[in-house]
């Protein structure tokens, strides 16, 4: 007998997480190749990817690992990031997620793998929890409207510049915003303001505006509330004086603090802007965490970023949907209001949550229990002697301390608590909804004084500023009220999820998306304490673990990518743009090239190229798309030559947004680096590119990902996202910078893009992860699988619909564009039809209409397996029959099931008057009665709600109608 021998190191390896992740296994790849007509996947790369950007070389990346040893890895770096009691503040607080709200929501699959609401009728549960956001945010800030979420405090207040100056009466004149602003929202503003020619002028204005800035005339006023001091003033006399002068006023609010102090809005401002971390969310070393915005009702219509609003649906029942979808930078380019389109939906989700956890009271209570200790150290403090700087503050102290600031901060932190240090003399420190007695005693010890809290609990009055205590009411619709026990909390998020689809139910094909797995192992130390309690602005030696993570994760991307070197910090694809372009325009304006802002974009670009074009101050020039879905090279050599010399850059997808790998893409690098510009390749169809080309090699100068779509960041219902940019070595000493974390950037950087340094820091966990655990070769395998299967897909419905574009042998690259222009023509059917009876096969629809009007985007991603493919296949096919009895006359134009999509449990009921049967409606071929995935809603009326502006929760006659 031969004795059989396999070598521990195989078997310890196991299955390789890659076989996870990619969807199709070996038997399914070879079925889908013979429909392709390839014998492998890289015989079928080898065709579809032009010869000139192939890389010769397997990815320099360290090889793959198992799940098991990803994690212990984590651990490890985890290990060496040290979680200190944090009463640094800034904008950033120690925060208790409450526990329902942590595993149901944000380690939940079926609210984190959900797209972004655009198919509102699969998107009810997610509409609804950004209209409680939305609810909260507005009565909190006492301004009627606000918007879903925007990507940060300091990013929402350069956003607030932006609006002012939009909408102001005011046309030239300073942006003026007072010294007591949050630093980094200042620097963020600084970056914004630069390239759009706007001037920022700092200013006390305690005592007013001064009059040397009044005469230069002031488009808009920014105040934090309470200031970063932590000083509380009454605002209202400069929010007066500033409207004398025309100005739009701005207040950068603390939610927690308006629970207790009178409202921005009642204060007289136009615009509210802020973070809502620590309404229940992680600081995660500084993101992701929810921005807001809320604006008085005139400025409704211009808010940046999306807006969810009530509208109805096909049976005049009550319905979400986003509104206002006009104002998508899809629409309006260059014109747009503002470039962000993944936004942060799923922390607003949190955030909304929290408040319907906690109610008003409970939000009241937290804010009392925060101020009181900051009363309480206060008290203690100046008993001891130590100068407060102010005398009225919500949770945050500056202490003077001539000389011994940093002996100050540096034994609280031998303590265990991290103070903020202002300068040689001052001291600040916030408290929030985590900090204990400990901690006070911890921080007048580290002052060298000593008190007893008792004592002082027992006379000490609380502080607020009898002239500002709130009085309205606010959060008194049911939703803050009903979910008090966890048993309904626990329902009521359920009940919310259950009305979505997201991947935990089927296929998302939506093209240039990448809606892919997320697996749980790099989802996991998400939440872990060790990367979501490390402050932003913490020492950097408490975050070595993270350092290590993020220099890691900067290295392997610039490996992929071809370039040299990568910045983390932008928290959105569209800001890894802006971040890009500026890093463009700093280059020519070292080199002298100041007239050089002409940016070339393709009609056929990504929204958000051209919005961040005209912020990073450049001038956006349309090249024109040829006939067969490529850049027109004639077009393109004409613009060029017109605006040879002030050619700043030309900005191209690649593959196209046509998902076509274009043949000529190194000869038109070279022709704009011929005329002086920079090419910029928006790197957000990278999936299609991992270990076979690398943009920075054939002939890009900058790109951005996103790290949301290839690698594996959950969408979060419309965000998270991470943007990194990624820039040539002479690009780099423009990258992103930070002022409060020197480390984070080059000291001749554009500034920040982000309020935070590494920008969303606590999610890169999950691109580290997907790195690590696929290796180059799995990474490369992953990129062949997905052009395999949009290949597939392309071959399996172009007899039934026609495929708009190919490249090379006919083959598109990760995605595919379906055409239903002829087919609309002929029988009425339009795309809107086709994606909403997709809901009733149980499917999330593809892209609708872009980059082309009135075709489907289709990108399957490698996690799709066959059997899922296979499923969606066959339901396009019996669509498109459905569409024949259309054009057969055998269903009327107007009553037919395309028409009628999607039907809902409810539509069932009653007389039945159509000419198809229930059974055609809900169960049509492949649907199983036992999972069909039933909509809460017929298809929703959204010009109706657009006209009708509704953007809080209805009122209290219509809850539950
Ligand atoms: C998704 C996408 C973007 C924008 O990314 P966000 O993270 O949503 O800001 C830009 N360009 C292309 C081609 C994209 O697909």
């Amino acid at each position: 007998m031969t004795a059989h021998r396999t070598p521990l190191s195989e078997l310890e390896r196991g299955t390789p997480f890659e076989q996870r992740h990619i969807g199709p296994d070996a038997e399914a790849q070879a079925k889908m190749l013979a429909q392709v007509g390839y014998g492998s996947l890289d015989e079928l790369t080898a065709a579809a990817v032009p010869d000139v950007i192939k890389s010769a070389e397997a990815l320099g990346l360290p090889e793959a690992r198992t799940e098991a040893e990803v994690l212990a890895e984590l651990r490890g770096l985890a290990d060496r990031n040290t979680v200190l009691t944090p009463m640094i503040g800034l904008g950033y607080y120690g925060t208790f997620t409450p526990p329902v709200i942590l595993r149901n929501v944000m380690e939940n699959p079926a609210w984190y793998t959900a797209y972004t609401p655009y198919q509102p009728e699969i998107s009810q549960g997610r509409l609804e929890a950004l209209l409680n956001f939305q609810t909260m945010v507005a009565e909190l800030t006492g301004l009627p409207t606000s918007g879903a979420s925007l990507l940060d405090e300091g990013t929402a207040a350069a956003e607030a510049m932006a609006l002012s100056r939009r909408i102001g009466k005011v046309r030239n004149g300073v942006f003026l915003v007072d010294s007591d602003v949050l630093p980094q929202t200042l620097a963020v503003i600084g970056t914004r303001a630069e390239p759009t020619g706007v001037e920022v002028v700092t200013a006390d204005l305690s005592q007013g505006i001064p009059d040397s800035v009044a005469e230069r005339g002031v488009f808009g006023v920014l105040l934090q509330y309470p200031g970063a001091s932590g000083a509380i003033r009454d605002l209202r006399p400069v929010i007066e004086q500033a409207h004398a002068l025309g100005a739009v006023v701005t207040v950068a609010a603390d939610l927690l603090a308006l629970t207790l102090l009178t409202s921005p809005g009642e204060l007289g401002a136009d615009i509210a802007v802020g973070t809502t971390q620590r309404f229940g969310v992680p600081m995660g070393f500084g993101g992701p965490h929810a921005g807001y915005m809320a604006v008085r009702d005139t400025f409704a219509r211009s808010l940046p970023g999306r807006l969810v609003g009530v509208s109805v649906d096909a049976d005049g029942d009550k319905a979400y949907r986003l509104a206002l979808q006009t104002r998508e930078q899809h629409i309006r380019r260059e014109k747009a209001t503002s470039n962000i389109c993944t936004a942060q939906v799923l922390l607003a989700v949190m955030a909304g949550m929290y408040a319907v956890h906690h109610g008003p009271e409970g939000l009241r209570t937290i804010a009392r229990r925060t101020h009181r200790y900051a009363s309480l150290l206060a008290a203690g403090l100046t008993a001891g002697g130590v100068e407060l700087v102010h005398g009225s503050y919500f949770d945050t102290l500056t202490a003077r301390v001539p000389g011994r600031a940093a002996e100050v901060v540096a034994a609280a932190r031998e303590g265990g608590v991290n103070l903020h240090l202002v300068d040689d003399s001052h001291v600040s420190l916030a408290c929030d909804e985590t900090t204990t007695r400990a901690a006070l005693t911890t921080v007048w010890a580290a002052f060298g004084v000593e008190a007893d809290i008792e004592a002082l609990d027992a006379t000490v009055a609380d502080t607020l500023p009898a002239a500002l205590l709130r009085e309205d009411e606010y959060l008194h619709h049911p939703v803050f009220h009903q979910h008090r026990s966890e048993t309904a909390m626990l329902r009521y998020l359920r009940r919310l999820a259950d009305r979505d689809y997201a991947l935990d139910r089927g296929m998302i094909p939506l093209g240039s998306c990448t809606m892919k797995l997320n697996a749980t192992t790099e989802m996991e130390p998400v939440t872990w304490p060790e990367f979501g309690q490390i402050h932003p602005f913490a020492p950097v030696d408490q975050a070595a673990g993270y350092l290590t993570l993020i220099r890691e994760l900067e290295e392997r991307l610039a490996e992929v990518t071809g370039y040299d070197k990568v910045s983390l910090q932008p928290n959105a694809g569209s800001q890894g743009e802006l971040a890009g372009l500026l890093a463009v325009r700093a280059y020519h304006r070292a080199n002298g090239d100041e007239q050089r802002t002409v940016c070339l974009i393709p009609s056929s670009a990504h929204g958000t190229n051209a919005a961040s074009a005209v912020m990073a101050g450049m001038k956006v020039v349309v090249v024109k798309t040829a006939d067969d879905g490529e850049i027109d090279v004639d077009d393109l050599r004409a613009k060029i030559e017109k605006h040879r010399a002030e050619l700043a850059v030309l900005m191209i997808t690649y593959p196209s947004t046509h998902g076509v790998f274009e043949e000529h893409v190194a000869d038109i690098c070279a022709t704009v680096h011929e005329a002086g510009g920079q090419v910029y390749v928006d790197g957000a169809n990278l999936n299609a590119l991992v270990g076979l080309a690398k943009p920075g090699k054939f002939g890009g100068d900058v790109s951005h990902l996103n790290l949301h779509k290839t690698f594996c960041i959950p969408h979060g219902g419309g965000g998270p996202g991470v943007g990194p940019v990624a820039v040539r070595e002479h690009l780099a000493p423009y990258l992103p910078n930070h002022p409060l974390q020197p480390t984070a950037g080059p000291r001749t950087g554009v500034g920040p893009i982000s309020a935070a340094p590494w920008g969303s820091a606590g999610i890169l966990p999950i691109s580290w992860s997907y790195v690590r655990l696929m290796g180059g070769a799995g990474l490369k395998r992953a990129t062949q699988v997905a052009v395999l299967a949009a290949n597939y897909i392309a071959k399996r419905l172009e007899p039934h619909y026609p495929v708009l574009y190919t490249g090379p042998a006919g083959l598109v690259a990760h995605e595919c564009i379906v055409d239903l222009r002829p087919l609309s023509k002929a029988t009425g059917v339009t795309v809107d039809d086709i994606a909403k009876r997709l809901i009733d096969y149980g499917f999330h629809a593809p892209t609708m209409s872009f980059p082309v009007a009135g075709t489907l985007m289709i990108e399957p991603t490698e996690s799709e397996n066959l059997q899922e493919i296979d499923r969606f296949c066959a339901a396009m096919i019996a669509i498109r029959q459905e569409v024949e009895k259309v054009a057969s006359g055998e269903w009327p134009a107007e009553d037919n099931p395309l028409r009628n999509a999607p039907h809902t449990a409810a539509s069932l009921g009653g007389e039945w008057e159509h000419p198809y049967t229930r059974q055609e409606a809900v169960f049509p071929a492949g649907v199983s009665t036992a999972d069909k995935y039933w909509p809460p809603v017929r298809r929703i009326d959204g010009a109706f709600g657009d006209r009708n502006l509704v953007c809080s929760c209805p009122p209290l006659d219509e809850y539950g109608s």
